[in-house]
């Protein structure tokens, strides 16, 4: 494995109370971040990284990679005629190997973007995980689950799950259960994966209080809102990761405090699907672990972390008629470090002594960051994505001075132009 020296960059990272930059020399030895030189004999590449802003690489803790495809297909339309006329049609009919390519269109997004680590939901059996593999990114890839029960219904999902698990999991790749959501979960297959999760010590997904419909509907149904039904089925710990989470009511939000489970907070998807804004300031007040996701872009309909970012603090900061609502550090700090929170793995989301060497280099000189006045006002409010000119992974480097390395990104294009062809 290849070993770096970078000198002469700027680097941004959380450093335990607050998002801060400093002048330093890294080193990236076997994969891994140390500010130790290396020792006499050892071999290494000098990178000057002069005028480049180095930062951890972005995670986006909720997408649906395969679903790239779909990008501005199903646009202005109520979300259930979204979900259940348009996106799960497709996706029904859509061949197995087809989503391979889906999903690398997705990661080659990703990657250009500055996102090095995804949490995924999936529907198709290996190919996001094959497409994970090969481009290098790191990935947490969950399977979806719906039905009635884990062991019949949704049981060679659930068996797949596994399998994928124990054939790929690995230094970048890991594997969760995202159970889709309560309405399309019968209770006790939540109760299942929560039980199966324990189990096999995996990390639990669910998309919970999306729209106004889910809401009424547990309502109606149970007497409760989603978030108290999941509780009282003992769904929610600090392992669960809940998309979304738009509807809060009442006693909602100390809910999800108490239980230390996180919130990946969409605010693209949840504006483009008519289903209204996140109370993103109270999950900050409360102290609740706050994580960015792009959603699927047939939702979003981008997975371009830093435009997230950016509508993120705008549209609270709208919303609540309050500049100071949602600052650019709170969002900077969401979209790299939370991550590592949720995900239960230190060594991701941050520059520091033994973390992965998951890093993105920006173009300081970029016409959208220059002059850097403030670096984490520019990364929210006028960064863009495109001024991310390399991207590191695990030690290696998986785009060079905009080059892909690992995706054919031609090859890409055509098949998935194929594909599209072919079924929407
Ligand atoms: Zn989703």
């Amino acid at each position: 494995m290849k070993n770096y020296k970078i000198i002469n960059g700027t680097i941004l990272t959380y450093g335990g109370e607050a998002m801060m930059t400093e002048e330093k020399t890294l080193y990236i030895k076997e994969g891994k971040i140390t500010f130790e030189p290396f020792a006499q004999g050892e071999e290494y590449e000098v990178i000057d990284a002069g005028r480049k802003l180095i930062m951890p690489g972005l995670i986006n803790m909720h997408t649906h990679a395969y679903m790239t495809m779909m990008r501005n297909y199903a646009d202005d339309v109520p979300f259930q005629e979204w979900l259940f006329q348009r996106v799960m049609p497709v996706e029904d009919n859509l061949p197995v190997e087809a989503a391979y390519w889906t999903s690398m269109l997705g990661i080659l997004e990703m990657i250009r973007t500055g996102t090095t680590c995804f949490t995924d939901m999936h529907m198709y059996h290996r190919q996001v995980t094959q497409a994970a593999r090969e481009a290098g990114i790191r990935a947490y890839i969950g399977r979806g689950l719906v039905g009635e029960d884990l062991y019949q219904d949704g049981y060679s999902r659930f068996k797949q799950a596994l399998e994928e698990k124990e054939e790929f999991q690995s230094d970048t790749l890991q594997f969760i259960l995202s159970p889709h959501a309560i309405y399309t979960c019968s209770e006790k297959l939540l109760k299942q994966v929560d039980e199966a999760a324990g189990e096999h010590r995996m990390l639990k997904q669910i998309h919970l209080s999306e729209s106004m419909t889910e809401l009424n509907d547990c309502l109606n149904n149970h007497g409760k809102t989603p978030v108290q039904y999941l509780n009282d089925i003992g769904f929610l710990d600090e392992k669960t990761i809940l998309a979304h989470c738009v509807q809060m009511q009442g006693d909602d939000l100390d809910i999800i405090r108490n239980t230390g489970a996180t919130i990946v907070t969409n605010v693209a998807s949840n504006a483009k699907l008519g289903n209204g804004i996140a109370p993103l300031s109270q999950m900050k007040e409360m102290g609740i672990n706050v994580c960015v996701g792009t959603d699927g872009a047939a939702s979003n309909n981008t997975l371009n972390m830093f435009r997230e970012m950016g509508l993120l603090s705008l549209m609270h900061k709208a919303h609540t008629r309050d500049c100071l609502a949602i600052p650019s550090d709170y969002i900077v700090k969401a979209a790299t470090y939370n991550g590592s929170v949720a995900l239960h793995n230190p060594d991701i989301g941050v520059i520091r002594e033994g973390a992965v060497a998951d890093l993105i280099f920006l173009n300081l000189d970029a016409p959208s960051l220059f002059p850097n006045n403030n670096i984490l006002s520019a990364l929210c409010y006028s960064a863009n994505g495109s001024e991310v000119e390399s991207v590191m992974i695990n030690g290696k480097f998986v785009m060079r001075d905009r080059q892909l390395l690992t995706i054919d990104q031609e090859r890409v294009y055509y098949e998935v132009g194929k594909i599209v062809e072919k079924n929407l």
